[in-house]
């Protein structure tokens, strides 16, 4: 029996820099810095490098990536009654988000080509409530950057992007994250840079809004019982920042590993399925390397069978669940979700182990 190939390995990810995290989290607990906010020197320490590593001015550290869209938009300003434009195709958050503010989430189908929101599609949904557009770098790759840029400045929208999947994906070479008002970021253990629970960031050029959203993120507090407005408990760990510090050291090199191996799969698959563009100036960082077939069902048997494990990102568009209750037609976004496979992707993946994904599916007769 073959051994199972995994989606993803943070075990081998650990290993690889067992010494200085357990070291790293050692010293947070030897000096008791459990807790974020501004006093924690952890967390200084991890916010300053991830600007110094996306080259922009604030980072402010909370505690997971859905808080962090949250705590964006209402540093914006975006409440109730606004409307604010997303993908049809996106982790639930993005829109969850949304509604949690307030607000109501309109959804944009998607490119055929990179399966990121339409841009085409985005100046029909535009009315006077819109406030914002929210952009997915989904799977990695950067959306329609300029596009959406052009729109929200033509329109008057503030412009969110949720790098969640994207940490280090270059558009024209220059970082995601610093193309719009605000970004967000993601730190779920999965993720291209993941901590060891639940971590997120909000980033921005702009002080004021770094300001609001610091607040925001530790109960309104300006500082120590000085509380400015009503905020929340969205705090990110000592230990979580501790270990993000040592894992950034890395997060370049692990980003070209993806890419090397999205590389080998394009190469080693067939045509028979839809696989994704590699391109320098749109710099995907592969967080999932997603294939498309008419045939999914039975191709995952196969995959099943040979102990190949897979996911599906995602099942459903948001458009179509019943919780949000505007409707949307997005046609694209449903033919995608009924047809994507993801396949193992992660650094310390080897090359024989694409070799023997790629058979498995090359050998597969779905004529
Ligand atoms: C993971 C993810 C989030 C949410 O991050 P959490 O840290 O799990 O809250 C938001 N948006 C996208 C696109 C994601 O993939």
């Amino acid at each position: 029996m073959i051994e199972n190939i995994p989606l993803v390995d943070l075990q081998s990810n650990y290993l690889s820099l067992k010494q200085s995290i357990d070291k790293a989290i050692a010293e947070v607990i030897n000096q008791n810095a459990f807790i974020g906010g501004s006093g924690n020197k952890y967390v200084q320490k991890f916010e300053s490098d991830f600007g110094n590593y996306l080259d922009i001015k604030n980072v402010v550290s909370c505690a997971n990536g859905t808080d962090a869209i949250e705590i964006a938009l209402q540093s914006l300003g975006v409440g109730i009654g606004d409307e604010v434009i997303v993908p049809a195709l996106t982790w639930i958050s993005t829109a969850e988000s949304v509604v949690n503010i307030g607000a109501t989430p309109v959804f944009v189908d998607i490119n055929e080509s990179d399966y990121t929101i339409n841009t085409s599609l985005i100046e029909d949904k535009i009315t006077k409530n819109t406030k914002a557009i929210i952009a997915v770098h989904l799977y990695g790759s950067p959306a329609k950057i300029d596009d959406i840029s052009a729109i929200c400045k033509r329109n008057n929208l503030y412009f969110i992007e949720d790098c969640a999947q994207a940490h280090g994906a270059e558009f024209n070479h220059k970082k995601v994250g610093t193309f719009g008002d605000m970004a967000t970021f993601s730190f779920y253990p999965g993720k291209n840079l993941g901590a060891f629970g639940d971590a997120g960031a909000i980033v921005c050029n702009d002080e004021n809004l770094a300001e609001i959203s610091r607040q925001i993120s530790n109960h309104g507090q300006k500082n120590k019982h000085n509380h400015l407005r009503i905020g929340r408990n969205s705090r990110m760990d000592g230990i979580q920042a501790a270990v993000l510090s040592v894992k950034l050291k890395s997060l370049d090199n692990w980003n070209l590993l993806r890419i090397e191996h999205a590389k080998h799969y394009n190469y080693l698959i067939d045509n028979k399925y839809k696989k994704p563009k590699i391109d320098e100036l749109n710099k995907s960082v592969f967080h999932l390397y997603v294939i498309k077939t008419k045939n999914r069902a039975e191709v995952i048997t196969e995959l099943e069978k040979n102990n190949i494990s897979f996911g599906i990102h995602y099942p459903t568009p948001l458009s179509e669940m019943k919780i949000f209750k505007h409707f949307s037609n997005c046609p694209i976004a449903i033919d995608v979700c009924n047809s994507i496979i993801s396949l193992p992707m992660f650094p310390e993946l080897k090359k024989s182990q694409i070799e023997y994904i790629s058979s498995v599916l090359n050998n597969f007769n779905n004529n």
